[in-house]
Protein backbone atom coordinates (compact mmCIF):
# COMPACT_ATOMS: atom_id res chain seq x y z
CA UNK A 1 0.00 0.00 0.00
CA UNK A 2 1.17 3.74 -0.75
CA UNK A 3 -0.47 5.90 2.19
CA UNK A 4 -0.27 9.61 0.92
CA UNK A 5 -1.54 12.88 2.15
CA UNK A 6 -2.95 15.24 -0.19
CA UNK A 7 -4.85 18.96 -0.77
CA UNK A 8 -7.67 19.04 -2.88
CA UNK A 9 -10.89 21.15 -2.58
CA UNK A 10 -9.59 23.80 -0.65
CA UNK A 11 -8.62 20.91 2.42
CA UNK A 12 -5.97 17.71 3.47
CA UNK A 13 -6.59 14.45 2.82
CA UNK A 14 -5.57 11.17 3.92
CA UNK A 15 -5.78 8.45 1.75
CA UNK A 16 -4.35 5.96 -1.13
CA UNK A 17 -1.82 6.38 -4.07
CA UNK A 18 -2.16 3.48 -6.76
CA UNK A 19 -1.56 3.84 -10.48
CA UNK A 20 -1.80 7.62 -10.92
CA UNK A 21 -4.29 8.25 -8.54
CA UNK A 22 -5.20 9.14 -4.97
CA UNK A 23 -8.42 7.99 -3.59
CA UNK A 24 -9.99 9.12 -0.09
CA UNK A 25 -13.02 8.15 1.58
CA UNK A 26 -14.58 6.29 -1.47
CA UNK A 27 -13.60 9.04 -3.88
CA UNK A 28 -10.73 8.84 -6.35
CA UNK A 29 -8.47 12.05 -8.03
CA UNK A 30 -5.52 11.68 -11.19
CA UNK A 31 -2.87 12.39 -9.18
CA UNK A 32 -2.20 15.42 -11.45
CA UNK A 33 -5.16 17.45 -9.79
CA UNK A 34 -4.29 17.37 -6.37
CA UNK A 35 -1.38 18.56 -4.33
CA UNK A 36 0.33 15.61 -2.80
CA UNK A 37 1.53 16.85 1.16
CA UNK A 38 4.36 15.45 3.22
CA UNK A 39 2.43 11.55 3.59
CA UNK A 40 3.15 12.12 7.74
CA UNK A 41 2.65 14.92 10.26
CA UNK A 42 5.64 13.63 13.10
CA UNK A 43 5.82 14.87 16.65
CA UNK A 44 9.69 14.13 15.72
CA UNK A 45 12.34 13.65 13.73
CA UNK A 46 15.21 11.63 14.59
CA UNK A 47 18.00 11.55 12.36
CA UNK A 48 21.21 9.43 12.80
CA UNK A 49 24.42 11.35 11.75
CA UNK A 50 27.09 9.30 10.03
CA UNK A 51 25.60 6.10 9.40
CA UNK A 52 27.44 5.44 6.18
CA UNK A 53 31.46 4.46 6.58
CA UNK A 54 31.98 6.76 2.70
CA UNK A 55 29.79 9.38 4.22
CA UNK A 56 31.55 9.99 7.69
CA UNK A 57 35.07 9.81 5.01
CA UNK A 58 34.01 12.68 2.97
CA UNK A 59 33.77 14.75 5.71
CA UNK A 60 36.61 13.71 7.64
CA UNK A 61 34.62 12.55 10.38
CA UNK A 62 35.68 9.46 12.60
CA UNK A 63 32.35 6.51 12.13
CA UNK A 64 31.11 7.01 15.93
CA UNK A 65 31.14 4.25 18.06
CA UNK A 66 27.59 4.81 19.02
CA UNK A 67 25.05 6.32 16.61
CA UNK A 68 24.98 9.96 16.50
CA UNK A 69 21.17 11.12 16.68
CA UNK A 70 19.98 14.68 16.33
CA UNK A 71 16.35 16.11 15.71
CA UNK A 72 14.64 18.17 12.80
CA UNK A 73 11.81 20.19 14.20
CA UNK A 74 8.43 19.37 12.67
CA UNK A 75 8.52 22.43 11.40
CA UNK A 76 10.90 21.43 9.18
CA UNK A 77 8.75 19.68 6.71
CA UNK A 78 7.70 20.37 3.42
CA UNK A 79 5.89 17.69 0.87
CA UNK A 80 6.98 16.83 -2.85
CA UNK A 81 7.53 19.73 -5.26
CA UNK A 82 6.94 22.33 -2.21
CA UNK A 83 10.43 24.62 -2.59
CA UNK A 84 13.69 24.08 -0.74
CA UNK A 85 14.05 27.51 0.40
CA UNK A 86 17.75 28.53 0.98
CA UNK A 87 19.00 30.26 4.02
CA UNK A 88 21.16 32.91 4.12
CA UNK A 89 24.67 30.80 4.05
CA UNK A 90 27.67 29.61 2.21
CA UNK A 91 26.59 25.95 1.82
CA UNK A 92 23.21 24.44 1.97
CA UNK A 93 23.82 20.50 1.19
CA UNK A 94 21.56 17.77 -0.03
CA UNK A 95 21.62 14.53 1.73
CA UNK A 96 19.38 11.99 0.00
CA UNK A 97 18.18 9.33 3.01
CA UNK A 98 15.76 6.17 4.29
CA UNK A 99 13.40 7.07 6.22
CA UNK A 100 11.37 4.72 8.85
CA UNK A 101 7.89 5.85 9.57
CA UNK A 102 6.64 4.32 13.36
CA UNK A 103 3.43 2.78 13.46
CA UNK A 104 2.46 2.84 16.66
CA UNK A 105 3.69 3.93 20.24
CA UNK A 106 6.44 2.44 21.78
CA UNK A 107 9.49 2.61 24.09
CA UNK A 108 12.17 -0.18 24.68
CA UNK A 109 11.73 -1.73 21.42
CA UNK A 110 14.19 -5.04 21.13
CA UNK A 111 15.58 -5.11 17.48
CA UNK A 112 13.97 -8.43 17.06
CA UNK A 113 10.38 -6.74 17.64
CA UNK A 114 11.44 -3.91 15.46
CA UNK A 115 9.06 -4.59 12.37
CA UNK A 116 6.02 -4.54 14.83
CA UNK A 117 6.51 -0.79 15.00
CA UNK A 118 7.01 -0.02 11.67
CA UNK A 119 3.76 1.38 9.55
CA UNK A 120 6.61 1.94 6.09
CA UNK A 121 9.11 3.48 4.60
CA UNK A 122 9.64 6.94 3.09
CA UNK A 123 12.27 9.41 0.92
CA UNK A 124 13.96 11.85 3.06
CA UNK A 125 16.10 14.97 2.79
CA UNK A 126 17.93 16.23 5.30
CA UNK A 127 19.35 19.47 3.27
CA UNK A 128 22.27 20.66 5.92
CA UNK A 129 22.81 24.10 6.22
CA UNK A 130 27.05 22.99 5.82
CA UNK A 131 28.33 26.32 6.62
CA UNK A 132 26.25 26.66 9.72
CA UNK A 133 27.15 22.91 10.99
CA UNK A 134 30.69 23.87 10.87
CA UNK A 135 30.14 26.71 13.69
CA UNK A 136 27.27 25.64 16.02
CA UNK A 137 27.78 22.74 18.41
CA UNK A 138 24.17 21.49 18.15
CA UNK A 139 23.20 21.80 14.79
CA UNK A 140 20.05 23.56 15.33
CA UNK A 141 20.37 26.29 12.43
CA UNK A 142 22.44 23.65 10.22
CA UNK A 143 19.68 21.22 10.77
CA UNK A 144 16.45 22.80 11.63
CA UNK A 145 16.03 25.75 9.28
CA UNK A 146 12.16 25.97 7.69
CA UNK A 147 12.02 23.82 4.55
CA UNK A 148 14.69 21.60 5.38
CA UNK A 149 13.05 18.17 5.64
CA UNK A 150 11.46 17.21 2.49
CA UNK A 151 9.20 13.76 3.06
CA UNK A 152 7.39 11.66 0.54
CA UNK A 153 6.24 11.11 -1.92
CA UNK A 154 4.39 8.53 -0.47
CA UNK A 155 4.60 5.96 2.77
CA UNK A 156 5.17 2.03 1.38
CA UNK A 157 5.01 -0.64 3.53
CA UNK A 158 6.91 -3.25 4.39
CA UNK A 159 5.42 -5.94 2.73
CA UNK A 160 5.67 -3.97 -0.86
CA UNK A 161 9.67 -3.49 -0.39
CA UNK A 162 12.24 -5.68 -1.23
CA UNK A 163 14.90 -5.24 0.61
CA UNK A 164 18.01 -4.27 0.32
CA UNK A 165 16.90 -1.04 -1.52
CA UNK A 166 18.91 1.21 -3.89
CA UNK A 167 19.13 5.01 -2.37
CA UNK A 168 20.11 7.80 -4.84
CA UNK A 169 19.85 11.29 -5.30
CA UNK A 170 20.07 13.14 -8.54
CA UNK A 171 20.63 16.94 -9.10
CA UNK A 172 19.16 19.23 -12.28
CA UNK A 173 19.01 15.08 -13.82
CA UNK A 174 22.71 14.19 -12.40
CA UNK A 175 23.12 11.37 -10.35
CA UNK A 176 25.18 12.70 -6.97
CA UNK A 177 24.23 9.63 -4.57
CA UNK A 178 24.06 6.17 -4.99
CA UNK A 179 24.22 3.28 -2.18
CA UNK A 180 22.38 0.09 -0.86
CA UNK A 181 20.53 0.06 2.32
CA UNK A 182 23.07 -2.81 3.18
CA UNK A 183 26.04 -0.03 3.74
CA UNK A 184 24.09 1.05 6.39
CA UNK A 185 26.37 0.86 9.74
CA UNK A 186 23.70 0.49 12.04
CA UNK A 187 21.23 -1.29 10.48
CA UNK A 188 16.75 -0.39 10.80
CA UNK A 189 16.10 -2.90 13.50
CA UNK A 190 18.62 -1.66 15.55
CA UNK A 191 18.49 2.07 14.72
CA UNK A 192 14.83 1.02 16.38
CA UNK A 193 16.09 -0.37 19.50
CA UNK A 194 18.75 2.68 20.12
CA UNK A 195 16.38 5.57 19.53
CA UNK A 196 13.06 3.67 21.69
CA UNK A 197 15.64 3.22 24.20
CA UNK A 198 15.88 6.78 25.13
CA UNK A 199 12.41 7.99 24.04
CA UNK A 200 9.16 7.07 23.77
CA UNK A 201 7.83 6.93 19.50
CA UNK A 202 4.72 8.34 18.38
CA UNK A 203 2.25 6.93 15.69
CA UNK A 204 4.05 9.08 12.56
CA UNK A 205 7.20 9.46 14.02
CA UNK A 206 9.68 9.37 11.48
CA UNK A 207 13.50 8.23 12.00
CA UNK A 208 16.18 9.06 9.25
CA UNK A 209 18.71 6.71 8.43
CA UNK A 210 21.81 8.56 7.62
CA UNK A 211 23.12 10.03 4.00
CA UNK A 212 25.83 8.23 1.58
CA UNK A 213 28.79 9.57 0.35
CA UNK A 214 28.38 12.31 -2.21
CA UNK A 215 26.69 14.68 -0.38
CA UNK A 216 27.02 18.62 -2.09
CA UNK A 217 25.42 22.11 -2.19
CA UNK A 218 22.27 23.35 -3.89
CA UNK A 219 21.71 26.67 -5.60
CA UNK A 220 18.71 28.84 -6.32
CA UNK A 221 17.21 27.15 -9.34
CA UNK A 222 18.34 23.73 -9.15
CA UNK A 223 15.60 20.31 -8.81
CA UNK A 224 16.70 17.66 -6.13
CA UNK A 225 15.50 14.57 -6.17
CA UNK A 226 16.05 11.27 -3.79
CA UNK A 227 14.77 8.28 -5.26
CA UNK A 228 14.85 4.51 -3.47
CA UNK A 229 13.83 1.40 -5.32
CA UNK A 230 10.20 0.46 -4.56
CA UNK A 231 9.39 3.56 -2.79
CA UNK A 232 9.31 6.31 -5.85
CA UNK A 233 11.02 10.07 -6.13
CA UNK A 234 10.89 12.90 -4.08
CA UNK A 235 11.26 15.99 -5.90
CA UNK A 236 11.71 19.12 -4.55
CA UNK A 237 12.69 22.99 -6.44
CA UNK A 238 15.02 24.87 -4.75
CA UNK A 239 14.77 28.68 -4.53
CA UNK A 240 16.53 31.53 -2.35
CA UNK A 241 14.52 33.68 0.25
CA UNK A 242 12.26 36.14 -1.01
ZN1 LIG B 1 21.58 13.35 7.31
Amino acid sequence: MHAVRFWVEGKPHSGEYHDAHVTSGGRMWPVEAVRLLSPVTPSKIVCLGRNYAAHAEELNHEVPERPLLFFKPPSAVIGPDEAIVLPRSGRVDFEGELAIVIGRRCREVPARDAPSVIRGYTCLNDVTDREAQGWEKNWVRAKGFDTSCPIGPWIVSPDALEFPLTLETWVNGLRRQHTSTTALLVGIPEIIEEVSAVMTLEPGDVIATGTPAGVGPLAAGDWVEVRISGIGRLVNPVRTQD
